[in-house]
């Protein structure tokens, strides 16, 4: 099965189940916000107990407070009401893995996904 066809049956599993989670209020219940990491091994809704409608979640490489995410929090906050933000950070965040001068250098050279090999960033080889 194809990742894009996992995705859709897994969103129609959660619409069937989702019941009157429609009627949620738009501002988060809980009153809060998270900044935190795009992480995939992270779970913001398994580490901070959260259920829908519960708080708004905020995700980027590394949980910066970046121009977009402030602009976020702001929203959050003035026009829903969240009198609390957290950032979230976590160890063996990949974004210690590399600065933005390799990055760069890894984009000069070819936009195919890179390899970390023996602690170095490398482009595929052709
Ligand atoms: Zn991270």
């Amino acid at each position: 099965m194809s990742i894009r066809v996992e995705v859709a049956v897994a969103n129609a599993r959660y619409v069937a189940g989702f019941g009157d989670k429609g009627q949620l209020a738009l501002p988060p219940a809980r009153g809060f916000a998270i900044l935190t990491c795009m992480d995939a091994r992270l779970d913001p809704a398994k580490y901070a107990g959260l259920a829908e409608g519960d708080a708004h979640v905020i995700r980027n490489a590394g949980g910066r407070a970046s121009d977009d995410a402030i602009r976020s929090l702001v929203i959050s906050h003035k026009l829903l009401g969240t009198r609390e933000w957290f950032v979230v950070h976590h160890t063996n965040c990949g974004m210690e893995l590399f600065t933005d001068d390799v990055m760069a250098d890894l984009l000069q050279g070819s936009l195919a996904t890179a390899t970390l090999e023996n602690g170095k960033w490398q482009n595929a080889k052709r």
